[in-house]
């Protein structure tokens, strides 16, 4: 059959193209790159034959090979692993843009990427990073498990388009064949060869091995040199989280970080312990520095890779880290799982429940240390994911004040810039303050300009400010050390106990004016009352406890949820002299039309003020045009 020309996909020809003109730095990555390929394509190839011993093709000896051959100016990395047929390497090699492949390029339109082409180095960039040093590629394939069936040849100058086309290949796996360019050709020796794989793959499992030309003693001839050639592993292949944390550099750690999770950031943090006891495993976690751009998205894959006894056993395990703390990258290696585990045995297996619970409280404790030790650093953090750790509120119930403790808000007292905790908040509550009060808002400008605030700036009580939309659901239902948090724009709240008779007495004065702009309003509020929380405002809005606040409201109908309207609750200042005012007019002539428009200018204002949209503009407009009329004629007559 003759080879087959197919053109590749948008994405992979921008990636093709810069890796050719563009980047010139760290060419050598490619060689990581290749052999983490073909390390993957082994491990998925021994996990697979745990349960079908055919795929073995009674060889179970893994092996990466690198050969250089002078000869051809080629560089070839062979493995003996999973394989692929002629549909998937179409797929994996010209159709499908990888995350990988995506996250690079989104990479590259950020400017400290674009001026620091030394971050590219760190960046994994996949099978195509072989087009930096190569004019031409080849792949010859064969699938695991087929002895007999044809391979797959596929070839590319990188020029937009590829070829496949069906080929005999013996042995199962891959053979990765790279033309190396004329100014390249240094890859072909064989301390350069020993360098990078040293630099970058030490850690690697499966022997990375080479034939290397050495010069022994000849045995017949005694003082004299012969050559002979012996299969050298040039990788350690010393998992680096099972060695001990003092043979381990911040810079190998770092290395490793890159390669599991294509970040091209360091990490912020690496947690490294074993645990021994009733469950022995080693973890190598890493908090990121950097949110992923997908981290909120359905699509996002959580969870460290998951070894058994050194034997990769999945690429994220969700099942290890609660979803608070899927930010959380890095290795599990089990000693006490089975190997052939599956994920639906991992939901509900005792050893996996013990290992996700230890390793939610190293992470939780470290976070915890960071921010008493590291404050800086933990502000860097808490913006990246502070978000995220939140969601442990409402869901860890048994650590809910653990990771309330995390938290970091605005408050009406924080300097701007800065932050407070709850530990503060009620460390200096004060006297006669029984609740945590906080306010939602969009910014914290506009959070304290709320008319809301009033009276708690009176009584000089802190109120939190709360500016992520989920903070209401989350929070709403924390009680912290024995304190509920309470929303100052929901309920009925009584900063102390004199405004209780104040209010009263105030609705008793202003009853009659409270009945008749309740009745004007019947359509719009559930309720007219006298307001503690105002000091200078006329009125302002307020839910039930229990109600959702007007904004989750939007965000439910952004998201296509329908909410039933709340009917909200108009409260009334009664120091405000309108108030007064409109006792009067009504005490003289309880039918005058001023008093029905002044009732809905009340209640526009109060909409206003909480940030929602009045359904009738225009007539708001025209009465308060009115209002300015009528005043500039008294004005004028004075
Ligand atoms: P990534 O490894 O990030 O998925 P690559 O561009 O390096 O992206 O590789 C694309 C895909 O090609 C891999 O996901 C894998 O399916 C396939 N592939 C690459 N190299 C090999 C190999 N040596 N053996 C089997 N499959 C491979």
């Amino acid at each position: 059959m003759s080879a087959q020309k197919m053109e590749f996909k948008t994405e992979v020809k921008q990636l093709l193209d810069l890796m050719i003109h563009s980047l010139y730095s760290h060419k050598e990555i490619f060689l990581r790159e290749l052999i983490s390929n073909a390390s993957d394509a082994i491990d998925k190839a021994r996990y697979e034959a745990l349960t079908d011993n055919a795929l073995l093709e009674g060889s179970g000896d893994w092996k990466i090979r690198i050969t250089p051959d002078r000869n051809t100016g080629t560089l070839m990395l062979s493995d003996n692993g999973t394989g692929m047929t002629k549909e998937e390497v179409i797929e994996a090699l010209g159709t499908i843009a990888h995350s990988g492949t995506k996250e690079f390029l989104k990479a590259l339109q950020q400017k400290d990427v674009r001026d620091n082409p030394e971050l590219i180095g760190q960046f994994g960039v996949g099978f195509y990073s072989s087009f930096m040093v190569a004019d031409k590629v080849t792949v010859i394939s064969r699938k695991a498990g087929m002895p007999g069936s044809t391979g797959v040849k596929w070839e590319s100058t990188a020029d937009g388009a590829f070829t496949v086309e069906d080929i005999g290949k013996e042995h199962k796996g891959t053979d990765v064949i790279l033309h190396l360019k004329d100014e390249e050709k240094k890859y072909l020796e064989t301390w350069e060869i020993k360098n990078i794989v040293r630099k970058y793959s030490d850690y690697i499992e499966h022997p990375v091995v080479m034939d290397v030309e050495r010069e022994v003693d000849s045995a017949i001839e005694k003082g004299k040199k012969v050559k002979v050639t012996e299969e050298e592993t040039l990788n350690s292949r010393k998992a680096i989280w099972l060695k001990n944390k003092s043979e381990i550099s911040q810079d190998e750690y770092n290395e490793f970080y890159r390669h599991i999770s294509h970040d091209f950031a360091d990490p912020l943090k690496t947690v490294h312990y074993k645990a021994e006891g009733t469950s022995e495993f080693t973890a190598l976690l890493y908090i990121p520095s950097k949110a992923p751009f997908n981290i909120f998205y359905k699509d996002f894959r959580m969870g460290p890779i998951l070894y058994v006894k050194r034997v990769q056993i999945m690429d994220h395990c969700e099942d290890l880290l609660p979803l608070y703390l899927r930010f959380v990258k890095g290795v599990v290696d089990s000693s006490d799982l089975p190997l052939n585990i599956s994920r639906e045995i991992l939901q509900s297996n005792r050893q996996v429940e013990i290992i996700k619970k230890s390793v939610t409280k190293q992470i939780l404790d470290t976070l915890n240390d960071m921010k008493e030790h590291e404050y800086d650093t933990y502000f860097n953090f808490y913006s990246e994911f502070g978000r995220i750790v939140k969601e442990g509120v409402h869901f860890d119930v048994a650590r809910k004040e653990q990771i309330a403790d995390l938290l970091l808000f605005p408050s009406t007292k924080t300097e701007k810039g800065t932050l407070t905790t709850l530990q503060k908040y009620t460390d200096s509550m004060k006297e006669g303050q029984d609740d945590i009060y906080y306010i939602t808002g969009v910014s914290v400008d506009e959070a304290l300009s709320s008319p809301y605030l009033e009276a708690f700036r009176a009584k000089d009580y802190e109120v939190l400010i709360m500016l992520d939309e989920v903070d209401d659901i989350i929070m709403g239902g924390l009680e912290y050390k024995g304190k509920h948090l309470k929303s100052v724009t929901r309920g009925d709240i009584k900063l102390d106990k004199t405004d209780d008779s104040d209010r009263k007495k105030a609705e008793e004065t202003y009853g009659k004016i409270l009945e008749f702009i309740k009745d004007q309003l019947k359509e719009e509020v559930k309720d007219v009352r006298m307001s503690s929380r105002l000091k200078d405002s006329a009125c302002c809005l307020v839910g039930d406890e229990g109600d959702i606040d007007p904004q989750m409201q939007k965000i439910f109908k952004a998201m296509g949820q329908d909410v039933p309207p709340h009917k909200r609750i108009l409260e009334i200042n009664p120091l405000h002299p309108v108030i007064e005012a409109m006792q009067v007019i009504f005490n003289k002539d309880n039918s005058n039309p001023v008093l029905g428009e002044y009732a809905r200018l009340l209640y526009d204002q109060a909409v206003l003020l909480e940030g929602s949209k009045l359904k009738d503009p225009a007539a708001f407009a025209k009465s308060v045009a009115k209002l300015m009329a009528d005043n500039a004629k008294r004005v004028i007559a004075l």
